[in-house]
C-alpha cells in the first residue's frame, strides 16, 4: 500500500506537534530548582508531630534536605540521595521507606554558587559572612558544605509520646554531640524573614559525619576554611497536613522567641 504524499506530511506535522507539546510540560518548572517542604514550622512548634508522608514518597522530591520523623523522632539529614535519622543517641541509621515524616524541606541539589567561607569561628559569624555575600536575602536557597570542621555542635531530640509538648519543652530534653577537627557533610536551607512561620527564618543547618554515622541539628559550628555551595530554590512546593492536629492547630500566633530556643 502506497500512501498519498499529503497523508505522510500530515502525520510528520502531527508527530513534530506532539513532541512540541510534551517539550512544553517537560521545559516547565525544573526539578532542582523547586523546593519541597512537608508542613510548617510553626506547625512543628506546636506539636504536630504525626507524620503525613512516608519517606518514599519525600525522597522522590529531593535528594538533599533536612527534617524529622513521627514523633520528632532524632533529626533528618539527606545527602547524595541517602536519607538518614540521627537519634538522640547520636547515631545515623538509614531511614526506611515507610517511616512517616511531619516535617522536612527537601530539593535536588544543583550548585549554582560556591562562596569561599574563611574563619567563621561561630554560627553567628558564619551567619553574617553569608549574609554579605548572598545574591539575595529574599530568596530561598540549599546548602552544601563538605569539609573539616574544626568545631560542631549538634543535637538530636528523643522521640515523643503523646499528648505531645511544644517543641519548645521538648528540645529541654535533647542530647548534645560535640565534634572536633571532625569531617563530614554540612546540609540546610536559608530561608528569608518573610517565610517565618514556614520554615526557620536564617540558617537552618544538619550535619552528618564523613562516615555517615553521627551527626545533627546544627547548634554551633566553626568553618577554618570551607567551600559553601549554594543552590538557588526560587520555586516553592509545600504539602500540608489534611487531617490530625493541623487541622485546628492555631497558626496565627508569633512564636520567634522560642523557635530562637529551639534553634540555639
Ligand atoms: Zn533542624
Amino acid at each position: 500500500m502506497k500512501l498519498p504524499w499529503y497523508y505522510v506530511i500530515a502525520v510528520i506535522i502531527l508527530f513534530l506537534a506532539a513532541v512540541a507539546v510534551f517539550d512544553l510540560f517537560q521545559d516547565g518548572p525544573g526539578e532542582g530548582d523547586v523546593l519541597y517542604q512537608v508542613s510548617t514550622i510553626d506547625a512543628l512548634m506546636q506539636s504536630v508531630y504525626d507524620g503525613i508522608i512516608p519517606n518514599e514518597e519525600l525522597k522522590k522530591h529531593g535528594d538533599i534536605g533536612i527534617g524529622t520523623f513521627n514523633g520528632l523522632d532524632g533529626e533528618m539529614v539527606a545527602v547524595d540521595g541517602n536519607y538518614y535519622q540521627i537519634k538522640s543517641d547520636g547515631v545515623a541509621y538509614p531511614v526506611k521507606d515507610d517511616m512517616m515524616i511531619p516535617f522536612a524541606t527537601v530539593t535536588f541539589f544543583e550548585i549554582d554558587k560556591t562562596i569561599l567561607v574563611e574563619d567563621a569561628g561561630n554560627f553567628t559569624e558564619f551567619t553574617g559572612k553569608m549574609d554579605a555575600v548572598l545574591p539575595s536575602s529574599n530568596l530561598f536557597y540549599a546548602f552544601r558544605i563538605d569539609g573539616q570542621f574544626p568545631y560542631i555542635k549538634a543535637r538530636s531530640v528523643p522521640k515523643q509520646e503523646k499528648p505531645y509538648p511544644l517543641l519548645v519543652d521538648a528540645v529541654a530534653n535533647q542530647s548534645v554531640f560535640e565534634f572536633h577537627n571532625v569531617t563530614g557533610t554540612i546540609v540546610g536551607f536559608y530561608t528569608p524573614q518573610y517565610g517565618k512561620g514556614i520554615n526557620v527564618p536564617g540558617y537552618h543547618l544538619h550535619f552528618i559525619t564523613d562516615d555517615r554515622k553521627a551527626g545533627g541539628h546544627i547548634l554551633d559550628f566553626s568553618i577554618d576554611e570551607a567551600d559553601v555551595k549554594l543552590d538557588i530554590t526560587p520555586e516553592f512546593y509545600m504539602e500540608l497536613p489534611t487531617d490530625g492536629d493541623f487541622i485546628g492547630v492555631d497558626l496565627t500566633k508569633d512564636l520567634h522567641k522560642e523557635l530562637e530556643k529551639v534553634e540555639k
